[in-house]
């Protein structure tokens, strides 16, 4: 669109799209570019289909704790928070109110969370952060959960988004390494300690050799390399699931209104 037909849009809408991600190793299977394009096919299609304004796709990210492996590109989160934050201060200069990020990967949450927080203290924007494994949170991946990194939703989504960025025949999502019988690793970040969990931050390297997690303990999930039911169709089937939860949620955002805070502390 040229700023004349943004300018015009904006008199019936609002709201936009602001599809994140990352550049970061996925296994030995699927490319580096996997989280962006997940976002950026989601974000496409629901425009497609709502006629939402779709940004264009923030393809860098928060990928610190990956960045051993080889073809990882990574911001410091309080550069990337920077960043977030200024691109939704430029949206705000003409008039928009409410921003949907369609966030492909995990490691940008928290900055982004803070960019709208700020946001929302100075200049009132109201922002929503979805991500695709939320959103499938409740659905049963042929039994694996969907926010496994380069896990079965993770491959599909990429099927479905870039076909060539899937290298089906070397797919192996594999257990979390353990070191301790008692601490059980289930990321590089979280473990179980009896029937409590505990963060400890760890890198990727430190519990995956091929980079590709199941993102729990191997009582839980076994290793497995039988990624055949990861087909085009499944692999269609799942991501409408996701566009179609978008384009059902947006206009309830869109209309949503919160009540004006009666007591200020400034
Ligand atoms: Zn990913």
């Amino acid at each position: 669109m040229t700023w004349v037909e943004i300018e015009e849009r904006l008199k019936e809408t609002k709201i936009v799209v602001f599809p994140t991600g990352s550049v970061e190793q996925h296994g030995h299977h699927l490319g580096v570019g996997a989280d962006w394009l997940q976002a950026d096919e989601i974000a496409r299609r629901v425009g497609e289909k709502s006629g939402a304004i779709v940004l264009p796709t923030l393809c860098y990210g928060v990928s610190g704790h990956h960045k051993e492996f080889p073809g990882v590109l990574t911001m410091t989160f309080g550069t990337y928070k920077q960043v977030i934050f200024e691109i939704l201060e430029s949206l705000n200069r003409y008039g928009v109110e409410k921003v949907v990020f369609m966030n492909g990967h995990g490691g940008n949450a928290g900055a982004i969370v803070e960019a709208a927080k700020e946001a929302r203290d100075r200049f009132g924007m109201l922002c929503a952060v979805t991500h695709w494994w939320d959103i499938l949170k409740n659905e049963s991946i042929h039994g694996h959960t969907a926010e496994q990194h380069a896990g079965y939703a993770e491959t599909a989504l990429t099927l479905a988004s870039r076909p060539e960025a899937v290298r089906m025949e070397k797919a192996i999502v594999v257990a979390t390494r353990q070191v301790d019988p008692e601490i059980q690793l289930t990321r590089a970040g979280l473990a179980r300690f009896k029937n409590g969990i505990v963060r400890i931050p760890l890198r990727v390297i430190d519990v995956t050799d091929t980079g590709s997690m199941t993102e729990t303990h191997p009582d839980d999930t076994e290793t497995t390399s039988d990624y055949s039911m990861i087909t085009p169709e499944y692999s269609e089937e799942l991501m409408e699931k996701v566009v179609d939860w978008l384009c059902e949620f947006i206009p309830r955002f869109e209309s949503l209104t919160l009540p004006q805070a009666t007591k200020r502390y400034p």
